[in-house]
């Protein structure tokens, strides 16, 4: 390839596709070289959950970096460090005390899935090792994250390379895979897409089985699906009777994105471990980590000699953390959780109203500032589009040429078909941008429908 750009260095990029250059960023909006400006309804990665140009994190970064860039957590402790954990700590529900940082999400599931191992190994339990995951779940996209979720594209180019994972469906009563509805469920209380973990345990063996895996709502793989009241109860029961680790993955989910710190506190259950990223430096630098329960750690300390046999080199990097202490700080003095769930409530309401006039708008639901809907081929039938048919990236498509992105859509009941859109603008939002993101939208699905309909 001969070389003419810088650009052609770059190998991050689908090579099939040209990308705006961002030259600025502030608030919402993201600026191109060309002067374009994009309303930011996705937070980046759902992660700019505070928006762009905070000058609050970018002066603490500045800072430390000046004070000491670099600090190796394994021979030194800093104090941005223990008060970063302090406060997560302090947010998470009792017993999960002890924070451990890593840089990104599937990092974090990876630690959390080694630790449930050496949790039950330090304890004599030498065969404890399966985890499961949900079809409908992603962890990341390194190879244990990837074996415990269901991403099928992401999966099948390596699925010689998998762990051997199990994994369930997860609840999606709209389109139930048991065939029932939520009213049955909750008359009979008994739900089959949680009783099928304990089957799943009892078939594997509960002395193999190590540890579960789940986010309380479904963010890439179902455009934010809420889970049926009761079912995470029932899954933790199920762990508990089993002495199955129970981790629930808050990466996407965690810091405000759904209304509370945490989504699982929406829930009433508390797991051993939640993992969390993108949120806890609102996307301003690499971090994210484990908040692990009292009991786990004691026990490292007791049977494992206080060692998690474990570690990367930039776990708890200085400047990384004090950027999630200045995020923390800010979403907590700015009330910012408060706003992201009013504005939530108002962006339901407009996409419930935008719904009547698009015949292509599906199931609407999320919690928060995390809200999807489905995309429909045929409403009469309530039928989603075929996998192959991209509907999510071309309404994107649409969207981008109107100077919006959402989150590019994966699938929903396969982890196949991009047939949903998730939406997670900054929780700092105004009411007159979600105004702005909804008349986008508006004018996206219609151009889309012209296209697929006609
Ligand atoms: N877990 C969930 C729920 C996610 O949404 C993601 C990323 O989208 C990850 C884990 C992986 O995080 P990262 O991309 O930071 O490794």
């Amino acid at each position: 390839m001969e070389r003419v750009e810088a650009k052609d260095y770059v190998f991050h990029r689908d090579f099939t596709k040209e990308y705006p250059m961002i030259v600025r960023a502030e608030g919402v909006y993201l600026y191109d070289e060309q002067g374009n400006r994009y309303l930011d309804a996705s937070s980046g990665a759902i992660a700019a959950n505070l928006g762009h140009g905070v000058t609050e994190i970018a002066e603490a970064m500045a800072e430390q970096a000046k004070t000491a860039g670099f600090v190796h957590t394994l021979r030194f402790e800093t104090k941005v460090l223990h008060e970063l954990a302090a406060e997560i700590g302090k947010m998470a529900p009792a017993p999960l005390n002890r924070v451990y940082f890593t840089s990104g999400g599937s990092e974090a599931n990876e630690s959390a899935m080694k630790l449930a191992r050496q949790y039950h190994r330090d304890r004599g339990k030498l065969e404890k090792h399966i985890v499961i995951g949900r079809w409908q779940g992603y962890h990341g996209n390194t190879l244990g994250s990837l074996s415990a979720g269901g991403d099928i594209k992401r999966r099948q180019p390596y699925t010689p390379n998998l762990a051997k994972f199990e994994h369930i469906y997860s609840p999606y009563c709209h389109r139930c895979p048991y065939s029932r509805t939520e009213e049955i469920c909750q008359r009979e209380k008994r739900m089959p897409c949680a009783e099928e973990l304990e089957r799943l345990v009892k078939e594997i063996g509960p002395e193999f089985v190590s540890s579960f895996i789940c986010e309380p709502i479904v963010g890439s793989q179902q455009g934010a699906v809420v889970p049926p009241k009761g079912y995470l109860q029932r899954v933790r029961e199920i762990c508990d009777q089993y002495e199955i680790v129970l981790i629930i993955d808050e990466v996407m989910t965690g810091f405000g994105r759904t209304g509370t710190d945490f989504a699982i506190e929406q829930f009433g259950v508390v797991p051993d471990i939640i993992t969390f990223g993108k949120g806890v430096s609102a996307g301003y630098a690499p971090l994210a980590g484990m908040i692990v329960s009292d009991q786990i750690v004691e026990s490292l300390v007791a049977n494992g000699n206080g060692r998690f046999i474990h570690g990367y080199t930039f776990s708890g990097h200085p400047v990384s953390v004090a950027a999630g202490l200045a995020a923390v700080r800010y979403y907590k003095q700015k009330n910012v959780l408060a706003n992201g769930k009013e504005q939530g409530e108002y962006l339901f309401q407009r996409l419930r109203d935008l719904q009547k006039r698009h015949s292509s708008m599906g199931q609407i639901r999320g919690k928060g500032l995390l809200v999807g809907f489905e995309l429909l081929a045929d409403r009469s039938r309530d039928q989603l589009f075929p996998p192959s048919f991209g509907a999510a990236d071309r309404l994107n498509h649409e969207a981008l040429k109107r100077g919006a992105v959402f989150y590019p859509g994966a699938g929903t009941i396969d982890g196949v078909n991009g047939d949903h859109l998730l939406i997670g603008p900054p929780l700092t939002i105004t009411r007159e941008e979600i105004d702005e993101l909804v008349a986008i939208l508006d004018q996206s699905l219609a151009a889309f429908e012209e296209q697929v309909y006609t």
